[in-house]
């Protein structure tokens, strides 16, 4: 006999802005279908979770992008972002639909409202995860079992966290650790607008005014080519933006030189910034901490400069210069200029 009979299926909170879906539910939900497919036996279903104002068009590119099914939650005071409704309206889906299992990426929102809601309905929650599998040794007792892996002390471990007493199963994943699978439009699938019962329509915060943060250069996760400012090129940033503008790419930069000062929290990748896949990374005078290459180490094609020929980041690059960034990265924008003069 199954340990909760009651609950089933993988549901995916569909996380939005301005109406529009962030690509990190639709990477989750691509995940999820590669998970449920491992378990065909269960027949379990794919579920996106979307709430917000004006949000009901967006259900069709739900399913196109993968899920069986969407639950809407389509209201007003779902317009921004705010603990109080979302959670509430959350809670009350889970409680409606019984999933087994429910994933939202770990973005600011994410972080905020999943244990918001874990803690509501006393389910456990395993926070900012890389890595999720169902434990096939527990398919036979009728259980779909979530192994939800996520860097540990420091991010020098990882540790697989299990819930096997509560459901749904919660976790936060990572934006960019899954692949977001090709949009199929002649997907179909059951849409169901659901209608919270909301315990005040009061808000307890008032937003006053919101103001767009300034972002120099585009937003580091959806560039196609990075170069990496590392402690060992602080004194070339200036080339290292030459470099970038040449290929068109962004700059980002590691932790170290973020705490220095050099350069803004926006662009630090790696367990304590953001997680990039660019089609080209080039690592300029970074050592290759774990912490650091967590953040970037599925990026396509890696090119490390560094003049320490044992340093860690050449064990992950495709391509490695060994010398001091002051002397190689000249002579690459030099090529690189070369090349599109050509
Ligand atoms: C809990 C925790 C979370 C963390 N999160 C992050 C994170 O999200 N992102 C992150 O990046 N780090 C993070 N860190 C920090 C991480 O451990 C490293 O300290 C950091 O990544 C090192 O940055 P770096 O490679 O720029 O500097 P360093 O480790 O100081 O390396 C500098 C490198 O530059 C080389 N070098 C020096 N001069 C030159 C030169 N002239 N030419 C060529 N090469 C040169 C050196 O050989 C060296 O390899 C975290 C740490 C902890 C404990």
């Amino acid at each position: 006999m199954a340990k909760f009979p009651d609950y089933k299926d993988i549901y995916v909170f569909v996380e939005q802005k301005n109406g529009e879906p962030a690509e990190v539910g639709y990477e989750l939900i691509s995940e999820a279908r590669k998970l449920v497919s491992t378990i065909p036996n269960m027949d379990y279903k794919v579920v996106g979770v979307l709430l917000g104002d004006n949000v009901k068009d967006k259900a069709e590119e739900v399913i196109a992008h993968g899920a069986d099914k969407v639950i809407i939650v389509d209201d007003p005071l779902l317009k921004d972002y705010s603990t109080q409704f979302y959670a509430d309206a959350l809670t009350q889906i889970i409680k409606e639909f019984k999933p087994d299992s429910f994933l939202t990426g770990a973005t600011v929102l994410g972080r905020d409202l999943a244990p918001r809601v874990a803690a509501r309905i006393n389910a456990g929650l395993t926070a900012d995860a890389t890595k999720i599998d169902i434990d096939q040794d527990k398919v036979a007792d009728g259980e779909a079992l979530l192994l939800v892996t996520r860097p540990t002390f420091g991010g020098n471990l990882f540790g697989t966290i299990v819930c096997p007493d509560t459901r749904p199963q919660m976790a936060t994943i990572r934006p960019k650790v899954f692949d977001m699978a090709p949009i199929d439009e002649t997907r179909t699938g059951e849409i169901i607008e659901f209608k919270p019962e909301w315990e005040s329509t009061t808000p307890q915060v008032e937003i006053m005014e919101t103001v767009a943060k300034a972002l120099e250069g585009v937003d580091i996760t959806k560039a196609n080519i990075l170069v990496g400012v590392g402690r060992g090129a602080e004194h070339s940033i200036e080339t290292i933006k030459e470099c970038a503008k040449e290929l068109g790419g962004e700059v980002c930069a590691t932790r170290a030189v973020v705490e220095d000062g050099f350069m803004d929290k926006d662009v630090q990748v790696g367990q304590t910034g953001k997680t990039v896949r660019p089609s080209l990374y080039i690592a300029c005078g970074i050592s290759g901490a774990v912490q650091h290459v967590a953040g970037m180490e599925k990026s396509d094609m890696i090119i490390a400069i560094n003049r320490d020929p044992e340093a860690e980041i050449f064990k992950i690059a495709n391509m490695g210069f060994v010398g001091n960034v002051d002397e190689v990265l000249p002579l690459l924008v030099e090529e690189i200029k070369k090349a599109k003069a050509a």
